[in-house]
């Protein structure tokens, strides 16, 4: 099995090294196909971020894995990722946040387990960048909410909490405020719960949401969001169980997915040898869970979760008395373990 591999800016190189050669130690079955992706792609002159054999590989071999990218900044760029996720329709944001032993947060010290899916719709919403300025004093942004695309999401989140048992769906929304948009993504939320009378459906505004979240985060299980109120919702409950080096995440589309973690390039500490890789290597295992490769998958996270435990870490995390480990150690530590 071939998939396509993007390593990314910033610290995407030395993080996706760091996975394939963990991937590697375990004799994962897979080839990887290095594809021209990223910043430096914008600079060679290709202006959605990626060569023309990037994207036929990409739609070839339906898995992108892929380290995160920097947009360039000025008008008339967009941003790589979200032109990724619209190319290739992955309208399913999936990120779990769980609680991981040896990772230390205000939660798990006070035995507080954490296990919270939250899932963002990927591709409508205010990221369609369509905004412009109306006078030269007011600027106008435009947001699109359609039922085809709720309805996708929506639906996928239900299917998903029914195959893992969850207790509880909840969507997180602003009804309240945005009557017709959030009114529709909510309308849609409880028509596709009638077909799962078995699961508790509720919902709650997003405000309320953030603040029982950080409150009582147990309460909660699967959560199904718009893409901004997602998007920000998931940094939070990145927070929750460690921070961004934690925080994997699944761009579901029905021919095409892609894996990636949640954080961004990391501009301050790239090429130190010093980034996170749990969060790409969370995103990578769950990668292999949806290609089948059960085994595989649960190798790499005992040896992974087995390293948190014995109190090796990289310096964004982890107890300040023991000094913290590199990337490249860190691997090599995983690797060991394996
Ligand atoms: P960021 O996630 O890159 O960094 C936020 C903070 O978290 C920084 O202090 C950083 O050092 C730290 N951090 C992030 N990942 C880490 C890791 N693996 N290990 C240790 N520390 C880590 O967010 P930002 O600074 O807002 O964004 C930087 C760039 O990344 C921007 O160009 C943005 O557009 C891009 N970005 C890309 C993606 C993606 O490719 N999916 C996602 C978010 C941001």
């Amino acid at each position: 099995m071939k998939i396509a591999v993007a390593k990314g800016d910033g610290i995407g190189p030395e993080i996706m090294d760091a996975v394939i050669n963990i991937f590697k130690a375990a004799a994962v079955p897979l080839e990887y196909a290095y594809v021209e992706m990223g910043k430096w792609v914008f600079d060679k002159g290709f202006n959605n971020g990626m060569t023309d054999e990037a994207k036929k590989s990409i739609e070839e071999l339906g898995i992108l894995f892929k380290g995160p990218m920097e947009t360039p900044k000025g008008k008339g760029v967009k941003s790589i990722n979200v032109t990724a996720r619209k190319t290739w329709n992955t309208y399913a944001n999936k990120r779990v946040f769980q609680t991981l032993h040896g990772v230390d947060t205000v939660f798990s010290k006070a035995g507080i387990p954490i296990d919270i899916t939250i899932v963002r719709e990927n591709i409508e919403d205010t990221y369609g960048g369509i905004e412009h300025m109306l006078t030269h004093d007011v600027a106008l942004s435009r947001r699109f909410i359609t039922r085809p695309g709720s309805m996708q999401v929506i639906r996928y989140a239900f299917e998903m909490a029914r195959q893992k048992n969850a207790r509880r769906i909840t969507c997180g929304h602003k009804a309240n405020i945005m009557k017709i948009t959030d009114g529709l993504f909510l309308e849609c939320f409880y028509e596709v719960a009638k077909e799962y009378p078995a699961l508790k459906a509720d919902d709650v505004i997003v405000d309320d949401l953030c603040m029982k979240l950080v409150v009582q985060p147990n309460n909660f299980d699967v959560v199904v969001l718009t893409n901004l109120q997602g998007d920000i919702v998931s940094d939070l409950c990145a927070g929750l169980v460690g921070g961004l080096g934690f925080a994997p995440s699944a761009n579901i589309g029905d021919h095409i997915c892609i894996f990636e973690a949640v954080h961004g390039t990391a501009p301050d500490i790239a090429g130190k040898n010093i980034a996170n890789p749990t969060a790409l290597l969370l995103s990578g295992i769950t990668m292999l869970r949806h290609l089948g490769l059960l085994e595989k998958a649960a190798q790499i996270e005992n040896a992974l979760l087995y390293t948190l435990e014995q109190g090796v870490h990289t310096g964004d995390f982890g107890n300040t008395s023991v000094p913290p480990v590199n990337t490249t150690e860190f691997a090599n530590t995983i690797i060991a373990n394996i």
